[in-house]
């Protein structure tokens, strides 16, 4: 074993920055001479209130997040936003999806038991490729229309934001937000689960534009009804605390990042653009990794391979795990391989796994 901490390539809960995680151990006991760890204080008091206060201030600033969106910290998850964006937002209209992978079969599915759903498109065969834009079927008085801007299963992401479209968009971005910029004005609603790239399970953050509220379904339970919690701060009832905070250190260290003139979010675009490409020119030259997502889609975040001969996986990840390379075991609905690349995964990471799979296909 390096004597380093392994590389850790999963897809969720993923890898935090190192920095992050050292940090909140020296913060551990005592946070900012209050003798109090953030996991003992009130919520209501004005310790926790400065830390509310700043992580939001710092994803605003991270994601030019424009004054007429509410920035909230929910819990439940991804999967959880799956009901309540139709118990929010759907007005008892009805809502489009747009289906290009497992996560987007969900939202859909759940989405039913609350409003009539119509899927605007959805790839024949296998999730490989996005559909164009210009064949969806979009009904001009649909509620919102939703897509998953990366799908972490299927390793597809949408390279832009659907434009042209009459309903509001909703955007599932658990797996690829803050990994590049986002132009959340053209959105009316982003959700996403804090694992993958904000911090620890347990937070969900959604952004919604302010016009959008209001409308809440009559069961829409209070704890999650986006007004509620919006007149609320985020503080209706006691919200995730401790994850809050870490993600609130995951923006600031985010926002200290730098890439010659690039900082925050457009530096981590061309690091993640970056390490992708390594890990993608690694499967196309060679003979024994394949990846089958058209080129223009392929997620920066997750890459999904296999291995022409599956009876050789066992060997790979034992090998792998050997190197200091964990957690690269493909999902179990598609089998095979996946790199997660999050921010938190340094190039110096990716350039070792790269070295490990060529090294791999030389002795097999
Ligand atoms: C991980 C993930 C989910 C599920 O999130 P939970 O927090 O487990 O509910 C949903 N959508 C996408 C795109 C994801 O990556």
């Amino acid at each position: 074993m390096p004597d380093r901490r392994p590389w850790n390539f999963s897809a969720g809960p993923a890898a935090m920055p190192e920095e992050v995680l050292r940090q909140a151990a020296a913060e551990m006991l005592d946070w900012h001479g209050t003798g109090m760890s953030v996991m003992e204080m009130s919520h209501r008091g004005p310790a926790f209130g400065s830390i509310l206060a700043d992580a939001e201030a710092d994803l605003r600033r991270l994601l030019a997040i424009p004054a007429d969106h509410a920035v909230l910290f929910m819990q439940g998850g991804a999967l959880a936003q799956n009901a309540l964006v139709p118990l929010n937002l759907s007005r008892g209209r009805g809502a489009d999806y747009v289906v290009t992978g497992s996560w987007s079969v969900k939202s859909e599915r759940e989405a039913r038991k609350y409003c009539d759903v119509q899927v605007a498109a959805r790839p024949d065969g296998d999730f490989v490729d996005i559909p164009d834009p210009r064949t969806w079927r979009v009904r001009e008085d649909s509620a919102y229309l939703h897509y998953c801007g990366n799908e972490t299963i299927d390793g597809v992401e949408f390279p832009y934001v659907p434009a042209g479209f009459a309903p509001p968009l909703v955007a599932d971005m658990s797996s690829t937000i803050l990994s590049r910029p986002l132009d959340v004005a053209a959105h009316g609603c982003i959700y996403a689960g804090a694992q993958k790239n904000i911090g620890p399970a347990g937070l969900t953050l959604v952004i919604v534009r302010r016009d959008l509220l209001g409308h809440a379904a009559a069961a829409c339970p209070s704890a999650f009804d986006y007004t509620v919690l919006e007149a609320h701060r985020s503080m209706y009832n006691t919200p995730p605390t401790y994850a809050i905070y870490l993600a609130g250190l995951v923006m600031q260290w985010l926002l200290r990042q730098r890439e010659g003139t690039l900082q925050g979010v457009e530096a981590m675009a061309e690091r993640n653009r970056r390490k992708a490409e390594m890990v993608y020119r690694c499967i196309d030259s060679s003979s024994l990794y394949v990846n089958r997502v058209a080129p223009t889609v392929r997620s920066r975040m997750n890459i999904p391979f296999h291995l022409r001969d599956s009876a050789l996986d066992a060997a790979f990840l034992d090998g792998a795990r050997e190197h200091g390379l964990l957690q690269l075991k493909g999902h179990k609905s598609v089998g095979g391989m996946r790199a997660s690349l999050y921010n938190a995964m340094p190039e110096a990471g990716v350039r070792e796994l790269v070295d490990y799979m060529r090294e791999f296909e030389r002795t097999h």
